[in-house]
């Protein structure tokens, strides 16, 4: 059968128990009561949105980025009102996720909009804040990923060198052209999001090394989120490579503007970095060319 919000029952009522504590039940008091989800909300389009995460998410493990389908991600979709909603992977689904494991949550309460919803992931309260800051938009999605080259490349808890200007190009780096990365701390813990957000969002990156974890990355859309997913685990092979070799010292690597400068080119010789492609679009029709 295929996947409605009917066949999950979804009723006009409490769905505030889901949070039973933790990061999240700070938030709840603002919660809304649960919304009925009329046939409008029920169609094709919130459908493909549900397919396009998971097919991100997905395609990662596939592609050896994330490991044992671990991970989460979170989309901002729109509501039938226009409410600013956010669709969250459901705990334990990660890269496993099909599209009835997909949890909505309203983005300013972080309450399930829904009852009778699965539980969401344990890292809800940080992929919120990253797919909420700067703003919210339609389509934005965070992914977080158990890359370990990026666990090997952020041992230290110091920034991630981007010596390969193609991924720097596309991933924000701080002023000194680097990968950000956020110290460890307890997984799903208000003080790992709290890490994350100040080590991303102050300095306007859009992908982050996790010490002792892995990584998170924000796109505007999931298949852009999953390039830098990929991206980021390239960049931090070659990061890796670069330490083994005992060269890291003496080795070139691109500033702050080379890497604007690189990504300028790629936007405009190669339009990955133009608006994400349509919901639903295989993520193997968004990806970037290689650049000369
Ligand atoms: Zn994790």
């Amino acid at each position: 059968m295929p996947f409605s919000y009917r066949s999950l029952g979804l009723l006009v009522g409490a769905g505030t128990a889901l949070f039973s504590g933790g990061f999240l039940a700070g938030r709840r008091s603002a919660a809304p009561a649960p919304l009925a989800l009329g046939e409008k909300h029920c169609d094709d389009a919130d459908l493909a949105h549900r397919r396009s995460l998971c097919t991100a998410v997905s395609t990662l493990t596939t592609r050896h980025v994330n490991t044992m389908g671990s991970g989460n991600a979170a989309m901002c979709v729109a509501g039938p009102q226009g409410e600013k909603w956010v669709l969250v992977t459901a705990s334990g689904k990660g890269s496993s996720a099909q599209p009835a494991d997909l949890v909505v949550i309203d983005a300013q309460t972080a309450a399930p909009v829904f009852s009778g919803q699965p539980k969401p992931s344990i890292e809800t309260g940080m992929l919120l804040q990253l797919v909420e800051g700067p703003h919210w938009d339609e389509g934005k999605t965070a992914i977080h990923t158990h890359a370990a080259p990026v666990v090997a490349a952020c041992a230290a808890g110091t920034a991630i060198p981007a010596f390969y200007a193609i991924g720097g190009g596309l991933l924000g780096c701080d002023a000194d052209g680097s990968i950000p990365v956020a110290g460890w701390a307890p997984p799903g813990s208000e003080d790992l999001a709290r890490r994350v957000a100040e080590a991303m969002l102050p300095a306007g990156a859009n992908a982050c090394g996790m010490q002792g974890h892995g990584a998170v990355v924000v796109g505007k859309s999931p298949q852009y989120a999953a390039i830098l997913a990929e991206q980021l685990h390239v960049t931090a092979e070659v990061a890796n490579s670069v330490a083994a070799s005992g060269n890291a010292a003496h080795a070139w690597r691109p500033d702050a503007r080379q890497h604007r400068d690189f990504r300028h080119y790629l936007q405009g010789s190669a339009g990955c970095c133009a608006p994400g492609p349509a919901a639903g679009t295989p993520l193997a029709a968004s990806r970037p060319h290689s650049p000369a």
